[in-house]
């Protein structure tokens, strides 16, 4: 089988998964080459996700589509995700929403990182701190505050987690009503996250194949 028929077969497989009107795929192609990303561009792909911003630079300049950013931002690396993300799903502090809105040369949409648990290591900001960092992401004029993404704690039970998300951003729409996007779900339970209402979902694996790392 070609690598083209390969993604393809993958891609019909997931589309099929999806079942759902309204749902952004977003395909994560992380660790993948152009040719990878050029070919899935080809079978109608318009939306893509990376990591790290060296690949997704890249990738970017090579291929154009709606470009997402997911990965852990580090300070002095956002004057360079500005110039090739246009949307942003990671934003967890004040400073880092306050630099992207002054780096931005164009509209940038932004999704807000809640963690369910508050670990530091793997990002996010905890429900009670999503309102005041809302609030600089809304004043700066070159942002759009779309949403609210997650990635549950490795140990949660999927539905569990899904649902806490849900009435997390409810609550959250009560003061941003125009935050209506929910990133949630990847490979292993994007069907879970899709039935507690998540508009956007980004998945690498069940499409590219597996990765050893990241
Ligand atoms: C890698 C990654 C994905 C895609 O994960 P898969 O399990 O390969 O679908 C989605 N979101 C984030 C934040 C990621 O780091």
């Amino acid at each position: 089988m070609s690598r083209r028929d390969e993604l393809a077969a993958n891609l019909a497989a997931v589309q099929e998964r999806i079942n759902r009107a309204g749902v952004t795929l977003i395909v994560v192609t992380k660790t993948y080459p152009v040719s990878d990303v050029e070919i899935l561009k080809d079978l109608g792909v318009d939306n893509f996700g990376e990591n790290r911003t060296e690949e997704g630079e890249i990738k970017a300049a090579a291929v154009p589509a709606t470009w997402h950013f997911q990965g852990g931002i580090q300070s002095r690396k956002i004057k360079d995700i500005v110039q090739w993300a246009d949307v942003i799903h990671s934003l967890d502090n004040k400073e880092h929403a306050l630099k992207v809105g002054q780096r931005a040369e164009r509209p940038i949409g932004v999704f807000l990182q809640l963690s369910l648990d508050g670990d530091p290591e793997r990002g996010g900001v905890i429900e009670s701190e999503l309102s005041a960092l809302a609030e600089v992401v809304v004043a700066s004029p070159n942002l759009t505050l779309a949403g609210l993404m997650c990635v549950p704690p490795v140990s949660a039970i999927p539905a569990e987690a899904f649902s806490q998300i849900y009435g997390a951003h409810q609550r959250f729409l009560k003061d941003f009503p125009n935050a209506k996007s929910l990133s949630a779900g990847m490979s292993g339970d994007f069907e879970v996250a899709i039935d507690h209402g998540a508009t956007h979902i980004r998945v690498g694996s069940s499409i590219l194949g597996s990765r050893t790392q990241r």
